[in-house]
């Protein structure tokens, strides 16, 4: 039995009780009794106990380490969609190689998927060393079961140090699978990458605790060291057309390539949501806008800034807007240039979802609304005179 009660410490003076959440304790005949099928080992009643009489006994997670030395390189998941590289990719690149520098290692990207010669040199040009394609129909289109089979036989085949994906649907799907698949660690959503110069590891800083705190996450007995990352957190670089890199092919056999779901279609509203994390600009509305036509003011707003719509979780609900433009803890992630939230009040749900953008600019009646606490330029007013206004103005600053 992993826990179990001294009978002869115990004297049944219930401080264990209070301190088991799952209600696995009970006094009987004033010894304590624990209740196994309640009981999950935390250990919270262990400490509690001041005579000792409890014994938990958890076994030790063994931790076998591989040997870093083995470990070499930089990875980029090159994500593709129709045959084309996406943008955060680039991103990914340009951040991979101030870590490849760092290491003294190199930048590869894998690219799987149909006929994609074309973006082959593009990856180099932005900052690849090494290209691992792999080629092959089934691939053409994301699919969880073949992707996650190729990429983790190539990472166990070449083993990088550092694999980075986007923290896009595809990406968060494929990698925390692969991760699972390997035995290593992963951090989701990073808004940060360092090296640790002294100890050669990867720094992953992400937002934690509803973005109150930016937690550094290490991976110090696993490889590769693996993360998501928004985005538009880091800059691609400009492409570089003599760069030269290598093509290393390689072929996967009908095994890895099954999938037990079929792509049916792809629905263009989704293209929309990939559009909304990829805006430099979002002018986004809340329930201060108060019915789905008033959202033509947003739109008009938008079209002039070249920017995406997006919305907080009320809009989406009162059925103004579909849900892929909802932004926050259950809607999209979003890290643009400039955020413009017209009739939100700045609930931590939301927040958590675009307080990475550069500017946030908030336009609400409410002058003690808590959006305020985080923009970097907070307009008090009536979002129906406001937006038109400012619509206005930059149609003809922007001379459209
Ligand atoms: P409100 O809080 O009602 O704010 C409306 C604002 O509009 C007010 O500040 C008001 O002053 C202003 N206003 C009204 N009229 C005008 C006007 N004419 N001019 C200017 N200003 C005006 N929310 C999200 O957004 N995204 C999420 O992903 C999300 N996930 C959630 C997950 C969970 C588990 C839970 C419990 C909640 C989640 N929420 C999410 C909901 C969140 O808690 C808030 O309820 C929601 O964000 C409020 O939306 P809002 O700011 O548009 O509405």
């Amino acid at each position: 039995m992993p826990i179990k009660i001294i009978i002869e410490k115990c004297t049944g003076c219930n401080l264990c009780i209070n301190a088991c959440v799952f209600d696995a304790i009970r006094i009987v005949d004033k010894k304590a009794i624990i209740d196994l099928a309640k009981c999950n080992l935390c250990g919270a009643c262990v400490p509690a106990c001041k005579l000792k009489a409890i014994l938990l006994e958890k076994p030790q997670a063994k931790v076998v380490k591989p040997d870093m030395q083995d470990y070499q390189g930089v990875w980029v998941f090159a994500e593709q969609k129709k045959g084309k590289v996406q943008p955060v990719v680039f991103e990914l690149l340009a951040k991979a190689r101030e870590l490849a520098e760092a290491l003294g290692t190199q930048v590869s990207a894998v690219l799987l998927g149909n006929e994609l010669k074309g973006e082959i040199e593009n990856l180099i040009w932005q900052g690849a060393d090494k290209i691992y394609v792999v080629e092959n129909e089934k691939l053409v289109n994301f699919l969880d079961e073949p992707y996650t089979n190729v990429l983790s036989e190539l990472i166990n085949k070449y083993k990088p140090q550092i694999v980075l994906t986007g923290a896009t649907s595809i990406g968060r799907s494929l990698i925390s699978r692969v991760a699972v698949r390997i035995h290593t660690g992963l951090t989701a959503d990073c808004t940060g990458l360092e090296i640790d110069f002294q100890k050669k590891i990867l720094l992953q800083t992400r937002p934690a605790f509803g973005g109150n705190i930016m937690a550094t996450i290490i991976t110090p007995n696993h490889r590769p060291q693996m993360a998501t990352v928004r985005h538009k957190v880091f800059s691609p670089h400009p492409a570089d057309h003599k760069r030269k890199g290598e093509v290393i092919r390689e072929q996967f056999d009908g095994k890895h390539l099954n999938s037990r779901t079929k792509l049916l279609d792809i629905i263009e509203e989704l293209e929309s949501t990939i559009n909304l994390a990829e805006a430099d600009i979002i002018v986004s509305g809340g329930r201060g806008m108060g019915g789905a036509e008033n959202f033509k003011i947003l739109e008009d707003l938008a079209k002039v800034l070249n920017a995406a719509v997006g919305a907080s979780r009320a809009a989406v609900d009162s059925g103004w807007i579909p849900y892929s433009h909802q932004v926050g803890q259950t809607g999209r992630t979003v890290c643009p240039k400039i955020y413009i939230a017209c009739g939100i009040s700045g609930q931590i749900q939301h927040l958590v979802g675009m307080q990475s953008a550069k500017i946030i600019v908030a336009i609400n009646k409410d002058a003690d609304a808590p959006i305020f606490k985080l923009t970097t330029y907070g307009i008090v007013g009536d979002l129906f005179e406001i937006i038109p206004a400012l619509t206005k103005r930059f149609k003809a600053l922007l001379k459209k």
